[in-house]
């Protein structure tokens, strides 16, 4: 059987490693192409967008597609939304891979948003010098405010000009809670921004903002759409591409 892995997470490399060598199974995982330099899945590997539903519909009729496993990050909407069309379109059964959000716990002071501009409006009532981690297309979101200060960190360059107010950390997870507290201490940064990615790669700044008493301001995940099957683990991910 032929699987479409949906990728650009630690998740969809864990799966196409754990279908790879299974006779049973010809895994291809996706990648948007948009990091310059990406952790790359083991096995085939395609990349670049599919041209929406449509485009993706043909790719699976066309590339003679089983079973398709959506396992982008939770924030990657339009690529969950299209996925769910063109399998709903194709007929080709589909699973969406989402580990688990983040939890609270004793000692955090987290501000749930609904949104990054939510974020920004929320921010310069909990701080003034601000750890954005919500990814580089963000910046725009948040720079118009220039009573704030930004250090913001993502995988690749923000696009310029990069505005007044904002210094860029390229850097890419996994982190340590020791290098976090460094960074948060050296830049006396006082709100940390994230999204509600989950996993273990980026939890480190969570621990290091809980122990220096730092504010998080935690944007919710999107849901995913309505009626599509779940899983919250790689383990869930195998067994339903291959029962048994
Ligand atoms: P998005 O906004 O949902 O997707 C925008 C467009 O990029 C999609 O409509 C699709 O183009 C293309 N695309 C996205 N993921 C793709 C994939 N795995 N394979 C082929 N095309 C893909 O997604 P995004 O938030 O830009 O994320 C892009 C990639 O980065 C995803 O693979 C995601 O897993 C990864 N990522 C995202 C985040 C985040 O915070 N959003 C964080 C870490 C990693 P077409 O419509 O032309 O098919």
């Amino acid at each position: 059987m032929r699987v479409l892995i949906l990728g650009g997470t630690a998740e969809a490399r864990a799966l196409a490693a754990a279908l790879d060598g299974d006779p049973r199974v010809r895994v291809v995982s996706s990648l948007a192409g948009r990091v310059t330099n990406p952790r790359l899945p083991v096995g085939e590997v395609r990349e670049g967008g599919f041209g929406g539903p449509e485009g993706l519909a043909a790719w699976l009729t066309g590339h003679g597609i089983d079973a398709l496993v959506d396992a982008t990050h939770p924030f990657a909407r339009r690529m969950t939304a299209s996925a769910a069309e063109a399998a709903a379109a194709t007929g080709v059964p589909l699973l969406v891979l989402r580990r688990p959000g983040w939890r609270e716990e004793a000692g955090d002071s987290w501000h749930w948003v609904e949104s990054l501009p939510a974020a920004a409006t929320l921010l310069p009532s909990l701080g003034r010098r601000v750890f954005l981690t919500t990814g580089r297309r963000s910046l725009p979101v948040f720079a118009p405010h220039p009573e704030l200060w930004f250090l913001a960190r993502s995988v690749d360059p923000p696009e310029p000009p990069i505005p007044a107010g904002v210094e860029v950390l390229l850097a890419r997870g996994p982190y340590t809670v020791e290098g976090e507290r460094a960074l948060i201490g050296e830049h006396r940064l006082d709100v940390l921004v994230t999204k509600d990615s989950g996993g273990s790669m980026t939890t480190a700044k969570l621990v290091a903002a809980r122990e220096l008493g730092v504010p998080v301001v935690m944007v919710r995940r999107p849901p995913p759409p309505a009626g599509v099957r779940l899983a919250d683990s790689v383990e869930a991910a195998v067994e339903w591409v291959h029962p048994g």
